[in-house]
């Protein structure tokens, strides 16, 4: 297909709920994605899995086995999938660029929903960048994709639902990590969005499980950790930390950060849609109407790139995305729109409850947002320093991530500043003494992907 209706970037549940809804509609849909298999973060490799490894697939748990029904949706719907295909571009008349196994390609699409996610938020404390150091959505991954767990002695670091599940997950799979570290969360701030947050559908039950599993083993789960710095010879050796008024050390073989998640924005970005500072998420995030419209014409955006709400939350701003796309496209009427968009609107809301409870509880502590350590490394790809980052925003009065980006590259490795982005705003906000927003971000260029001068090549354009 070298043009569709709707072409979806991104096979979690957002785009294939908006697939499935889309094609059931009559739209000629087409997914692209860069994973082997659809799913998305939550669902990954679930048909795999559940077909073939059943002991893995129960220890995921019930909200990872949920995932069958909306895949057997996609599948049965008609839309089109093609995995392993990485979008590095889309033109401002929606042509969208990609590459796959077969080389690269562009598909013409009337609109284009973006649903490629959330990825970790950095967590740049010193030795991060150690061998030996990943993130627990890294080591979730392995697990899902090729039923790999660490051995040796693990320690997982930081705070956030996903900390909890990955410890949970491997304590089911046998593997008993040395230590949880817990940074500070904000139990007072969070307490008036608790009612909300206990009426959203299962959440405070299964954050509470996941505690009492976690209790129940007997693992040290040491809660209010500061200071975390990681150090070794060549390799993470050992994890230091403050707890209790004393500084402690743990001899390690991996440790695993997490801190919560961000919006995935680089392709909204680099097609210069228009993006807000969200102080309760501590991130940028585009501006979107209830149906996903960005400021771009027949541009929708789903899901956790839209910002983070969740799967279910995902999946109805998918479905409500693909409605929106075909009611523009003609296909259905508003009246049908609005009608058939009830129970999605209704069911977003109630999980959009929990919202505020978990970002005010899991809001990252000041010094992982901005390393104060000098030497700590922010830009992985291009090695620049919290201390370098510091020191030209105030001496060399640069003003935002884009000039800092003319002093010291950062941000321009083949992450394009995923991995620093959020990092380098609040260092330059903090160190000029002016808000986030007014610090700015990156501004992204196509390609969002690395891409190979071969590949533009053989582009038939
Ligand atoms: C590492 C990680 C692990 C997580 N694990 C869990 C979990 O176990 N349980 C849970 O409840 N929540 C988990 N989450 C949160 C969860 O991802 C979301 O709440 C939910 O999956 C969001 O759905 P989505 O459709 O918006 O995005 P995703 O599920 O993230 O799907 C986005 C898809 O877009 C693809 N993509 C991104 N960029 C491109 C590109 N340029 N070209 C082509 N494809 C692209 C990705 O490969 C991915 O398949 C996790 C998040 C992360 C980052």
């Amino acid at each position: 297909m070298s043009a569709a209706d709707l072409v979806v970037i991104g096979a979690g549940p957002a785009g294939l709920a908006a697939a499935a809804s889309a094609a059931g509609l009559g739209l000629a849909t087409q997914v692209l994605d860069e994973q082997p298999e659809p799913g998305g973060q939550i669902f990954r490799e679930i048909e795999r899995v559940a077909a073939s490894h059943p002991a893995l697939f129960s220890l995921l748990g019930e909200d990872y086995g949920a995932g069958l029904e909306l895949l057997g949706r996609f599948r049965a719907s008609g839309a089109r999938h093609l995995p392993r295909a990485t979008v590095w571009q889309i033109d401002d008349e929606r042509r969208v660029y990609y590459r796959h196994a077969a080389g690269a390609a562009s598909i013409q699409a009337r609109q284009v929903l973006i649903a490629t996610g959330a990825l970790e938020r950095p967590v740049p404390v010193p030795g991060w960048t150690l061998p030996g150091v990943m993130s627990c959505g890294a080591a979730q991954t392995l697990l899902k994709s090729a039923a790999l767990v660490p051995d040796g002695r693990v320690v997982l670091a930081g705070s956030g639902p996903l900390l909890l599940l990955v410890a949970v997950q491997l304590l089911r799979a046998g593997i008993r990590p040395a230590a949880v570290l817990e940074t500070p969360i904000q139990r007072f701030a969070a307490l008036r969005h608790l009612p909300r947050f206990a009426a959203a559908p299962g959440y405070l039950n299964k954050g509470l499980a996941m505690l009492r599993e976690l209790r129940a083993s007997g693992v040290p789960f040491r809660r209010g950790v500061r200071g975390l710095a990681v150090s070794g010879a060549g390799r993470a050796e050992a994890v230091r930390y403050d707890w209790r008024g004393r500084r402690r050390e743990q001899d390690v073989d991996l440790v695993l950060l997490h801190q919560g998640l961000a919006p995935n924005l680089n392709l909204a970005l680099s097609l210069r849609c228009e993006h807000l500072w969200d102080e309760s998420q501590r991130c940028f995030r585009p501006r979107l109407d209830p149906w996903g419209a960005c400021s771009v014409p027949g541009v929708w955006i789903a899901g956790d790139g839209g910002g983070i709400a969740g799967a279910r939350a995902a999946e109805c701003s998918g479905a409500l995305a693909a409605l929106a796309a075909a009611c523009s496209l003609g296909r259905i009427s508003k009246h049908e729109r609005d009608a058939r968009a009830k129970p999605f609107l209704r069911e977003r809301e109630r999980h959009l409850a929990a919202r505020a409870f978990l970002d005010t509880l899991y809001r990252p502590p000041a010094e992982i947002l901005a390393p104060s350590e000098p030497r700590t490394v922010v830009c992985r790809c291009e090695e620049v320093t919290a201390g370098e980052i510091r020191r030209l925003a105030t001496e060399q009065d640069c003003p935002g991530p884009n000039q800092m980006k003319a002093f010291t590259r950062c941000g321009m490795g083949p992450c394009q500043g995923r991995l620093c982005g959020l990092t380098v705003t609040e260092l330059i906000a903090e160190s000029r003494n002016i808000s986030p927003a007014e610090a700015g971000y990156y501004r992204i260029r196509p390609p969002v992907k690395p891409v190979t001068v071969g590949d533009l090549a053989e582009l038939d354009v």
